[in-house]
């Protein structure tokens, strides 16, 4: 395994990590979480990736349920929540979004359900317009100095919104966010490569990046349709079909499998591997419902040494789609 500074901080975090979103609860029970969670752990991952809204609650509970029966150095691992959609059905007023009595209440909860003391990394999951900014960066300042969270950051917001709570945190003194969870693979590189560039340089925001495989997609699964107990085929989760089974994307995985082919690796591998080339991602978050899928995606590790220039230019010229500056 390989680690990365998360950004500016002294927080390392092994470079490929691991989630719970959709797979806990809803797709897998605690011996699977257990045997993916023990083989990540072996291969080095120090980052499990959790939210309050995964599985209404559920993910976290069954993360802490497996946590507490490894009983692993609390010191060797980095685990996270995030706080934003609340985990109810119905939320009531003050149940969901980023005002100072949710994110309290979350950070609360989140603890309870991951049996844990503290929190390495506390994300907003998305922004709230509807909370002023420094509502939430001084909640989140004082949740450190409560020592109930050890960093925090966001997830989706837009590199303005991070430089606005930057910009709060200067005013009063106050901790800013340190990391971003946006969304990073071949076919979605807006944010990193573009929108955060300002970020990297002025507050050196580190990253630690989702569906490195586009929920599944650049595996290459979805190829001759949907297969059964695929991601796609869980309830609630159709959308992913009109975002991913285009015509282009599809088009385009094709013949990326022809040059994973070609160079002897297997089409996870080398999306994963090519989502940590990235030097301003700090972990590539990888989730999965089987233990082959795992083992499958960590040789990622091994391709990343044959990424070299002329391999990411052949990648390129399959993709054509490298953000560029809008100069219009
Ligand atoms: P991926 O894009 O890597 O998708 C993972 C899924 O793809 C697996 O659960 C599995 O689904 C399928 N898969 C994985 N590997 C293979 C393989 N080798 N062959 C075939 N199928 C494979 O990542 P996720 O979308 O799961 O995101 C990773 C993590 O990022 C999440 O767990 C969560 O922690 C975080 N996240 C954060 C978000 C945010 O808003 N901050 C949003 C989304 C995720 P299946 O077997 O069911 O088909």
């Amino acid at each position: 395994m390989q680690y990365r500074n998360m950004g500016r901080t002294g927080l390392q975090l092994s470079v490929l990590s691991f989630g719970s979103w959709v797979t806990f609860h809803k797709q897998i029970q605690d011996n699977t979480a257990d045997k993916l969670m023990g083989m990540a752990y072996d291969a080095g991952v120090n980052f499990f990736d959790n939210a309050e809204g995964y599985a209404m609650g559920e993910s976290e509970k069954m993360m802490g349920r497996i946590l507490k029966l490894k009983n692993w150095e609390r010191s060797s691992i980095v685990v996270s929540s995030k706080v934003f959609f609340g985990w109810r059905n119905n939320h009531k007023p003050n149940q969901a979004g980023l005002s100072r009595k949710h994110i309290f209440e979350a950070c609360h909860e989140a603890l309870e359900r991951l049996q844990l003391d503290y929190l390495d990394l506390f994300f907003c999951h998305r922004p709230d317009p509807t909370v002023p900014i420094d509502e939430v960066v001084w909640t989140m300042h004082n949740l450190i100095l409560q020592g109930k969270i050890l960093y925090w950051g966001t997830s989706m917001w837009s590199g303005a919104e991070i430089m606005e709570a930057h910009r709060v945190a200067q005013q009063y003194n106050l901790i800013g966010p340190v990391v971003e969870q946006p969304q990073y693979n071949m076919f979605e590189r807006y944010k990193i490569e573009m929108d955060y560039t300002p970020v990297y340089k002025n507050v050196g925001l580190g990253t630690t990046i989702w569906s490195p495989l586009g929920s599944g997609f650049l595996s290459g699964k979805y190829l001759d349709g949907i297969p059964e107990n695929s991601r796609m085929t869980v309830r609630a989760m159709d959308w992913l079909k009109a975002r991913w089974l285009q015509p282009e994307k599809l088009d385009k995985l094709r013949k990326l499998m022809q040059f994973a082919d070609q160079l002897g690796v297997s089409m996870p591998a080398l999306a994963v591997a090519w989502t940590i080339k990235n030097p301003n991602v700090s972990t590539a978050i990888l989730g999965a419902s089987r233990e082959e899928q795992l083992t499958e995606n960590l040789k990622a590790l091994d391709v990343l040494p044959m990424l070299t220039p002329e391999v990411m230019e052949e990648i390129e010229k399959i993709l054509q789609n490298k953000p560029t500056m809008d100069l219009s």
